[in-house]
């Protein structure tokens, strides 16, 4: 039943496709995590370890009898009758067949592999070929023999090597990042990661972005294609991958990686100087953060404060909602670390492609679900643990607070009256606290911005989510590949919604920006300074590159151009219009 191992070429170098999403180079052994399993290390064993890798095997398919025995036990007493639990019996029967573990023996006796590769191996090769049979109930066993192979693999993990690529710097290679997988991941050791599946907009693609890890997305089946353990050089520029690469891709690579380190130290003269365009339209340019230690790299990149802390990626990161205390300390600390600028602090945006483990009921339609402002409403008790947390805050730094995913007038006053809430209760408890200076709504559902001089009255300032505003407008959901050219940021849809929001909010007096990706992007700065955005929100490593920008541009150029643009009816007008100003303002930025 197993099939022929012909995986001869191993070490050769392999090249693979996808969409880079985050720039950046980077090389390191891939650590492969796929839904099911986490690929076992592989690696060569001495002769005189073969016996004992083979009865470790014994010992992790004794122990795993001994756990399904007990499930059977279990589900017997559950069921209340005889029958219900010999749907394990096909996992035993996995345990007990010879031909595979023969095979499993054979690798080890003969190839000398470590015993959780060579189960591994064996295991996927009967996998794929149960996949392939024609009979519908030997296709469906598929379940039941992944769920044996995690088993054992796990009970091989107690030993000394398992994890080790885990453990080292590695490139995370998964079918799916999820953002509850990119807060827990480990960031000092997670060098850049390469999936199946993923789009720009993507919170795991922001992620990477934002903590400058390089980044591929969209490489069709690679999982199937590396190995724990194979060299792995990611390519974020040009969404390429190389397994393995060879001695003449690596220079290659080493070459490119100067041209842009040099790049980058040019930007550096630009760090102190002011976002502010030749004709003197100054820009408020400050950075979009996840986790509170990237205000360092925001400060040191010259961002005039954070834009937008996204503080959902910081309840994902706890077991739990992080009490009020444990939330007072981190927002303080990110407000010390800008002092004396502004740290606009984005209320829970849960939900979403975000979902906190088992928090949220998984949902149809989740982006149009329960979400943002919306779970806080609905949670006030949690919700306020958040906004004391921020009201405290206030008292002692420069704080402002957005609420995200208003989409009506009415939440809007809701969420203002539970932070009225708040403060009373800090009052009546005798804390110290201060209104924050500013409280913002985020523009990011059309319905927000064909309301948005109602909006206005209750607010000082707008910042507009493009992510989502591009999603909802559009009807497309922002991380589902099929529909991605529908995803159209410069869609003449949008490009007037955003003009409809600025529009509104200066004539009520208040300031209004941009914290979507939009705003990271060098070829719509001339459209967004030009349709008069007083402030851009970037990831931090791209403060420096759009700082750049806006001081290579002229703003009277852009507003006419903008002007014009808001007449075209199809993105790509649009685009030429953008791409003429960027190459004639800075072309060096958009190699
Ligand atoms: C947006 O929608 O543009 C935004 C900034 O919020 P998020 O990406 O976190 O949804
Ligand atoms: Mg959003």
């Amino acid at each position: 039943m197993v099939p022929e191992d012909h995986d001869g070429l191993e070490n050769a170098e392999k090249r693979f496709s996808g969409i880079g999403v985050s720039s950046g180079i980077a090389l390191a052994h891939a650590h492969v995590r796929n839904n099911y399993f986490v690929e076992p290390d592989k690696y060569i064993i001495d002769d005189e370890a073969k016996d004992e890798e083979i009865s470790r095997l014994e010992k992790a398919i004794a122990g795993t009898k001994e756990q399904i025995g007990s499930l059977k036990d279990q589900v017997r007493e559950a069921a209340g009758s005889e029958g219900e639990e010999n749907i394990f019996d096909a996992h035993l029967l996995v345990l007990e067949d010879k031909v595979v573990l023969d095979e499993v023996r054979k690798n080890v006796r003969e190839d000398n592999f470590n015993i959780e590769y060579a189960f591994y191996k064996t295991m996927s090769h009967y996998i794929e070929a149960l996949r392939k049979i024609g009979d519908r109930y030997l296709r469906e066993r598929v379940v039941d023999v992944e769920d044996v192979m995690r088993r054992v693999l796990r009970n091989l993990a107690s030993g000394e090597k398992a994890e080790y690529s885990a453990r080292h710097d590695h490139v995370l290679v998964v079918p799916e990042l999820t953002p509850s997988d990119t807060a827990q991941m480990n960031h000092s050791l997670v060098q850049g990661f390469a999936t199946e599946i993923g789009s720009y907009t993507s919170h795991a693609a922001i992620i990477a972005r934002s903590l400058g890890l390089p980044a591929v997305v969209g490489i069709n089946r690679f999982c199937e294609e590396v190995h724990t353990g194979d060299q792995l050089l990611i390519d974020g520029y040009n969404g390429v991958v190389v397994i393995n690469p060879s001695a003449s891709t690596l220079s290659e690579y080493e070459i490119l990686k100067k041209e842009k380190d040099k790049l980058r130290e040019g930007l550096e003269e630009f760090i102190n100087k002011d976002a502010e365009t030749k004709d003197g339209r100054e820009i408020i340019l400050s950075a979009n953060i996840e986790f509170a230690y990237e205000s360092d790299l925001a400060k040191k990149n010259g961002a005039k404060g954070i834009g937008l802390f996204r503080t959902e990626f910081f309840y994902m990161n706890t077991s739990g909602a992080p009490d009020e205390e444990e939330q007072f300390q981190t927002y303080s600390e990110v407000a010390d670390t800008v002092d004396p600028n502004t740290v606009i602090i984005r209320t829970l945006d849960i939900g979403g492609d975000k979902l906190q483990n088992n928090s949220i009921k998984p949902e149809l339609n989740p982006f149009l679900g329960w979400r943002g402002v919306r779970v806080s409403l609905d949670r006030p008790e949690l919700f306020k643990v958040q906004l004391r947390a921020i009201l405290r805050v206030a008292a002692v730094s420069k704080v402002g607070i957005m609420f995200p995913m208003i989409s009506t007038l009415k939440e809007l006053k809701q969420a203002k009256e539970l932070l009225n809430e708040a403060e009373n209760e800090l009052i009546d408890a005798g804390v110290t606290y201060e209104r924050p200076a500013e409280i913002g709504a985020m523009i990011e559902v059309p319905s927000a911005a064909l309301i948005a001089d109602q909006l206005a009255k209750e607010v000082d300032f707008f910042s507009v989510g493009t992510n989502d505003l591009i999603q909802y407008t559009m009807a497309v959901d922002r991380i589902n590949e099929r529909v991605s050219d529908l995803y159209q940021p410069l869609n003449p849809a949008v490009v007037r919604l955003l003009k409809e929001t600025i529009n509104a909010g200066h004539d009520a007096g208040i300031w209004v920006g941009v914290c979507g990706e939009m705003a990271s992007d060098l070829f719509f700065t001339p459209l967004l300074i030009g349709l008069g955005f007083d402030e851009l929100s970037v990831g931090a490593p791209r403060v420096p590159a759009i700082k750049h920008a806006i001081r290579s541009l002229d703003y009277e150029v852009c507003k006419s151009m903008a002007e014009a643009a808001l007449c075209d009816a199809s993105p790509d007008q649009i685009f030429r219009r953008c791409e003429k100003i960027a190459l004639e303002s800075y072309p060096e930025m958009l190699g």
